[in-house]
């Protein structure tokens, strides 16, 4: 693992160099942060989980055509994706309100929102992602008018799919955050879908019970993550009723 360059090391994740030009590995670590880095700890499996997960949206984004970086899962903690340009957003989609959007307009955490909202926050945590306009989108440079139609495109296409999917298993799609990137091909550049999509970035609810299935146990101490996050790869089909989720490395028997 020390052979390979680390290209980048964010708070969940770290980009290595991948084994051809134009590829980067991405690496799944165990870490949790929330509020902008002030709260961390370690939860041993979350890695593994979201490797998994992720990997299962984005090959279902990629089959229905969503153009994505992700190429293929290559062991329990990391994927080879193509490598691209990050915009410094941080693109939101609402369905119900919860979290930020119930304390800036005062709505009560549940409330099914009239329609879908996307919301931007350009992606700067010395000042702690705020919230951004289009205006300040394009004045800035951080991306075209033309990108962020295509963006907003490709924002409503992943929710419409991830609604339907976690709809299929007694999950309600409160919110979730994606990235987007510019791919450079040929002489041709083009927005894809990059980053993760996982428990870390979504709020999944269960629809009986209402109970949290995201990363919301570790921002307000409820407990139980690996459990929840292991459920929702359960009702995904993406590991059986029985199987463990390992999340050491394989132990050596004498
Ligand atoms: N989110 C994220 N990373 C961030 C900020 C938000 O993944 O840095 C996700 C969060 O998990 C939720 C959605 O984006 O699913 C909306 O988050 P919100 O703006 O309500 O912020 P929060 O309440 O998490 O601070």
């Amino acid at each position: 693992m020390n052979r390979r360059r680390r290209i980048y090391e964010g708070k969940a994740k770290i980009l290595y160099e991948g084994p051809e030009p134009g590829t980067l590995i991405q690496h799944f670590k165990d870490d949790a942060t929330a509020f902008n880095a002030q709260k961390k700890d370690v939860i041993e499996g979350k890695g593994v989980l979201n490797n998994r997960i992720s990997e299962h949206i984005f090959t279902n984004l990629n089959a229905i055509g969503v153009p994505t970086h992700f190429i293929r899962r290559l062991n329990m903690r990391e994927q080879l994706i193509r490598e691209v340009e990050i915009v410094p957003l941080e693109v939101i989609v609402r369905n119900v309100a919860a979290g930020s959007l119930s304390k800036r307009l005062g709505l009560e955490e549940g409330t099914q929102l009239p329609r879908s909202i996307i919301e931007f926050c350009y992606k700067n945590d010395e000042l702690g992602d705020p919230l951004v306009a289009e205006e300040h989108i394009t004045a800035f440079g951080w991306a075209a008018p033309q990108e962020i139609d295509d963006i907003m495109s490709l924002a409503i296409r992943v929710n419409d799919f991830l609604t339907g999917l976690f709809l299929g298993c007694g999950i309600r799609l409160v919110d979730f955050k994606i990235e987007f990137g510019r791919l450079y091909e040929n002489d041709m550049v083009r927005i894809v879908l990059a980053d993760e999509i996982s428990p870390d970035s979504c709020r999944l609810w269960d629809i009986g019970s209402d109970e949290k299935l995201d990363k919301d146990r570790f921002r307000r101490d409820m407990g139980g993550l690996v459990e929840a996050y292991t459920e929702v790869a359960r009702r995904l089909g993406i590991v059986s009723e029985n199987e463990p989720i390992a999340t050491r490395g394989p132990v050596l028997v004498k």
